[in-house]
């Protein structure tokens, strides 16, 4: 779905899960927000699948913490504040921010561990509002990482360390793993190996966000 669609989508879905009395807020919330696939993400999935099976409404989005395109978010709503990690391919819900997180590949990813996603959180004033990644030029356009960092697997941004062209396009992924196409995960894996031993090139955003546009 293009972003347009997405928005659509949502505000759809908000007139069955919103109250009359927070709507036009939460209205104006998405809207500040559509051009941002990320924060589209958690609107999409917190309205599909409202978290205590009751009218609510998104009321802002914190940042706690991002890492390689992926972002873990305080979504504060008329009823609660919850947990999401989202990337620009989707949003995951993770529960209510208090009781803190339980997933396990959210936790390694971040190098945090439950009790201390309880601690690092606790105090929201820490932490700055959600600013649409869109708007951070140090950001990669597609998959969102900072600068400096690695991008998300299968960005079309990402630079080959072998041949220095595109990696989602050039031939090095099949030369490398020895297959003709990477049809499996065991494919898809061995070349992460070889992509890690050879280093993967991180975002450069005054080299790279320049000659996209
Ligand atoms: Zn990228
Ligand atoms: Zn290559």
């Amino acid at each position: 779905m293009n972003l347009t669609d997405t928005k659509q989508a949502i505000l759809l879905l908000m007139e069955y899960a919103v109250n009359d009395e927070d709507i036009a807020a939460a209205r104006e919330l998405v809207e500040r927000h559509q051009n941002d696939r990320i924060s589209l993400n958690v609107f999409h999935e917190f309205y599909s699948f409202l978290p205590e099976a009751k009218n609510d409404a998104i009321k802002f989005l914190k940042l706690l913490a991002d890492k390689e395109g992926g972002f873990l978010l305080a979504v504060g709503t008329v009823n609660n504040i919850f947990c999401y990690f989202a990337t620009t391919e989707g949003a995951e819900f993770l529960g209510p921010l208090n009781e803190g997180i339980w997933d396990k590949e959210v936790l390694d990813f971040f190098g945090l561990s439950h009790k201390e996603s309880i601690e690092k959180f606790k105090d929201l004033k820490k932490f700055a509002f959600y600013i649409p990644a869109q708007m951070d030029l140090k950001r990669c356009p597609v998959c969102a990482t900072n600068h400096g960092e690695l991008h998300r697997l299968g960005c079309p941004v990402e630079v080959c360390p072998w041949c220095g062209g595109q990696l989602t396009k050039c031939h090095c992924r099949f030369q490398k793993s020895g297959r003709d196409q990477l049809s499996n995960e065991a494919h898809l894996r061995l070349f992460k190996e070889k992509l890690n031993e050879k280093g993967r090139i991180p975002f450069n955003a005054t080299e790279q966000s320049l000659t996209l546009g």
